[in-house]
């Protein structure tokens, strides 16, 4: 089994990143991830304004997978999440679509599968994966940006059982990941989830020449679209357009029942507004698809 140390990152998701391991497909790999700030938050003393910009969130890799060339899909099944150590989070003027009247940071212990996040809620974890994505083929993103590459799209379905579909834009695919949130709700409204660090155990694959509306989920019961764009609107344009392409092309679902069908059944919700573009996600029913015969 590959093991990757935090020790090597990426804070730009580029084609230029030099690989730090290799993997064949149908390996498993484990990512040791640092949380988004890097580390650099260890108390409530450590303000945001502080944090090194250099290092806001870090992803662990880039790893290369054998044998994926631009124009594959890169498959990877997120086998398991694990947080460790305390979960931080910060608020600050300026971040986030709520008012903060200063900045502020927070030290939150994880226990017995919960945050303790005062003595009267302690909110069970449920971990995922803020950030993953491959290179793209062009200039580099900085791994706080999402989009069709992946990144950081802080999507709550990024979780343990979910297998995520990523595009190949450059040889070895070079795939990278890390801000782990032990808990976080849709939105993430103030900037940030339960930020931990930990370490991710994922599978991967390559499907050759295969394209999809990038990037895609599947979960146990579910097929989800996501998309990112400056604005809402269009970001939900995108997910929802994203979604019938499917149902089009994948499943053979003629184009106008395609829009009904996701008016009807299909699910729009909101990943992340606080980050450079904002996420959305349409959520459509494997149990649906599975009726118009796609497996
Ligand atoms: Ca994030």
């Amino acid at each position: 089994m590959v093991r990757i140390s935090s020790e090597n990152h990426v804070i730009v998701m580029s084609a230029s990143n030099t690989p730090c391991a290799i993997s064949k497909p149908g390996e498993t790999i484990v990512f040791e991830t640092m949380d988004a700030f890097g580390g650099q938050i260890k108390s409530e003393n450590d303000l945001f304004s502080s944090v090194g910009w250099d290092r806001v969130n870090p992803a662990t890799g880039p790893l290369f997978i054998e044998g994926a060339e631009p124009g594959d899909c890169l498959k990877v099944d997120i086998v398991d999440i694990r947080c460790t150590g305390k979960a931080k989070m910060i608020i600050s003027p300026g971040f986030g679509i709520l008012e903060a009247a200063g900045e502020k940071s927070f030290v939150f212990d994880l226990s017995d599968g919960k945050v303790i996040f005062d003595e009267k809620i302690h909110l069970p974890v449920n971990p995922m994966i803020g950030v993953i994505g491959t290179a793209p083929a062009g200039a580099g993103i900085p791994t706080g940006t999402p989009g069709v590459h992946g990144g950081n799209m802080d999507c709550t379905l990024i979780t343990k059982g979910t297998v995520v579909y990523l595009p190949v834009n450059v040889p070895g695919a070079l795939l990278a990941m890390g801000d782990l949130h032990a808990v976080m709700g849709d939105g993430e409204v103030a900037v940030c989830g339960a930020e931990t660090g930990g370490e991710v155990t994922v599978k991967v694959d390559v499907i050759k020449l295969f394209d999809a509306p990038y990037p895609m989920l599947m979960t146990t019961d579910q097929v989800v679209t996501i998309a990112s764009a400056a604005e809402l609107g269009d970001a939900s344009k995108a997910a929802s357009g994203n979604m019938r392409e499917f149902l089009v092309h994948a499943a053979g679902i003629e184009k106008d029942k395609a829009n009904l069908l996701l008016s009807l059944a299909g699910n729009l919700r909101i990943c992340q507004v606080v980050d450079p573009l904002v996420t959305v996600r349409m959520e459509f029913s494997k149990e649906i698809l599975k009726a118009y015969g796609y497996v």
